[in-house]
């Protein structure tokens, strides 16, 4: 199978930071019908200091390429979103270990340590409109490979539209939750298209 080394890792990074400053405004969009209209600045924020960050320290494999985008995620994005991605990427980042480069089997198995802290930390589960709507297909369908794991999750996040919130911000709006794309679920989407098509650019 692939073998995808730090290279692939920090080029996955910066396609998600370039999708999530194309698609900011859509993201706070989101959030200011369920949220506080903030999804899409912390989101690029957060990107923009992976991006830097990758660009001056240069990790040398997988795992610390995960590891140091974690950290920054949750050192610059403030409110619910930095912390969830930030484990995600840092228990996922740690579950790849040292190893040189790694395939799409083992990081599926890392990612899915990385959303079961996300689970763990937030204390949602799918249904519940928020990321894991969208990791948690991505991670089950990442066996058939990247491609199928960002349909899921695009498929995920659509689907959270009929949801009723129950963790988080949009959850405090009850029924009024119901008839609206989560921003999350939809940044969430965004990170595994990324890894899909960025990755191997
Ligand atoms: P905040 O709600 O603090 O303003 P953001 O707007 O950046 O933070 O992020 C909101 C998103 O975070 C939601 O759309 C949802 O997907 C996700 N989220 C919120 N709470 C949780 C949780 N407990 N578990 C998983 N995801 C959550
Ligand atoms: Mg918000
Ligand atoms: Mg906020």
């Amino acid at each position: 199978g692939e073998s995808l080394d730090a290279g692939f890792f920090t080029r996955w990074m910066r396609a998600a930071a370039d999708a999530m400053d194309r698609e900011a405004d859509r993201l706070t969009d989101l959030d200011s019908a369920i949220g506080d209209a903030d999804h899409g600045t912390n989101m690029r924020r957060g990107f923009d200091a992976v991006r830097t960050a990758l660009a001056d320290e240069e990790p040398e494999t997988p795992g610390a390429v995960l590891m140091l985008a974690g950290k920054k995620l949750v050192s610059t994005v403030g409110g619910a979103s930095g912390p969830l991605y930030g484990t995600l990427l840092r228990r996922t980042g740690k579950a790849l270990g040292d190893a040189p480069s790694v395939g799409v089997p083992e990081l599926a198995e890392a990612l899915r340590a990385g959303v079961d802290a996300v689970t763990q930390l937030g204390g949602a589960a799918p249904g519940d409109k928020t990321m894991l709507d969208a990791l948690v297909p991505a991670v089950d369908a990442m066996p058939k490979g990247l491609d199928a794991a960002s349909a899921a999750a695009s498929e995920g996040a659509e689907a959270t539209v009929p949801l009723l919130a129950r963790k988080g911000r949009a959850s405090y709006l009850g029924d009024r939750s119901i008839g609206h794309q989560d921003p999350g679920a939809t940044s969430a989407a965004l990170l595994v298209a990324a890894l899909a098509h960025g990755g191997g650019e």
